[in-house]
Formats: C-alpha cells, structure tokens, sequence
C-alpha cells in the first residue's frame, strides 16, 4: 500500500533525487500536530513550530539539515509554576534510497517525511528538570507554600550582622 504523503513535513524532493550536488531549502511554520512531550514541558499541540530545512542530494539520499524554533510549555519542577520557554534545536539526518544504506529514515515516493526527526530532536532537547528560574526556591517542605527570594532564606547565606548594620548605615546616608 502507498503512504499517503499529506503530512506537514511531508516534503517532495523529486526534483532533486539522484542529483548529487542539487539543493532545496525550505522555511515550513506548522501547528504541533500532537503533543510533544511526556514530562513537566511539552510542546503544546497547535504550537506554531517553524522549521528551516535545507534538503542535499548527495550519493546515497537526501541529507537533511533542520533548525527548528518552537516553544515549550509546562510547571517549573521545584514550584509547579506555569512557564513558557523558547526552544531552539537542529539536527541532521539522511534519507537513503531504499536499499542504499541501513539509517533511521528513507526517501520514499520521492518523499521525505520530516515529523518523525523534527518531533524527536524536540522532544530530546525538552528539560527532565525545568525551573521557571535558574535559583528558583520551590516550595516549602512543611507547608507546601511557594516559597520566594525573602522567604527562602534558609536556601540562602545568612547574612552577617556586621554587614546588615553597615547596610543600615549606608542606606540611612541619602544626603
Ligand atoms: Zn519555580
């Protein structure tokens, strides 16, 4: 049975095929269409993800050169805050003729079907961990409440009393 090929990032590369040297480049923006990720963050679906793709025909296939530029959304680990990052990746990958070259991906029907590389290069590159801020101070152990900068203190260097009372004085000293 013949794939469909109606996808997105579905590209049609007849034009370049079996022309080592020959090159096509493409700037595609698609709605996400799933959800892109398991974990804390994902890539919504819907989210606009642009993809810049330079096709090379070469000896055995097509190369594929990708950057990609979306948007990840979800809960910071440590205070479960909503967050939304940009997120930049790229990766090369190439489509052998079929028979040519044991790889992940194949030319087939003169195609290239980008959404398989694309959706794993972002959902590689999404944080185990994300944190809305790098020192972000999570919740409290016994209460459970957010904590912030002022009541994470016990996260943070006790300040010296003899440098609080020289803040003191030089504060007071506006004149
Ligand atoms: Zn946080």
């Amino acid at each position: 049975m013949r794939k469909r090929h109606n996808g997105p990032l579905d590209l049609n590369v007849r034009d370049i095929v079996h022309r080592p040297g020959e090159m096509r480049e493409h700037s595609l923006e698609i709605p996400a269409p799933g959800k892109w990720g398991e974990g804390l963050v994902s890539v919504a679906e819907g989210e606009t993800v642009a993809v810049d793709v330079r096709l090379e025909s070469v000896h055995e296939g097509i190369l594929v050169t990708a950057d990609i530029d979306t948007q990840y959304t979800g809960v910071c680990g440590r205070c479960l805050r909503d967050i939304a990052e940009p997120l930049q990746v790229e990766f090369q990958e190439l489509f052998a003729y079929p028979g040519m070259e044991a790889t992940d991906f194949e030319v087939q029907d003169d195609h290239v079907d980008l959404e398989t590389p694309v959706r794993d290069a972002i959902v590689l590159s999404l944080p185990f961990q994300p944190v809305c801020q790098p020192d972000c101070p999570g919740l409290d152990p016994v209460t459970g409440e957010r904590l912030t900068e002022k009541t994470g203190s016990e996260q943070s260097e006790p300040l010296d009393p003899r440098w609080a009372a020289l803040q003191d004085y030089t504060s007071d000293r506006d004149d």
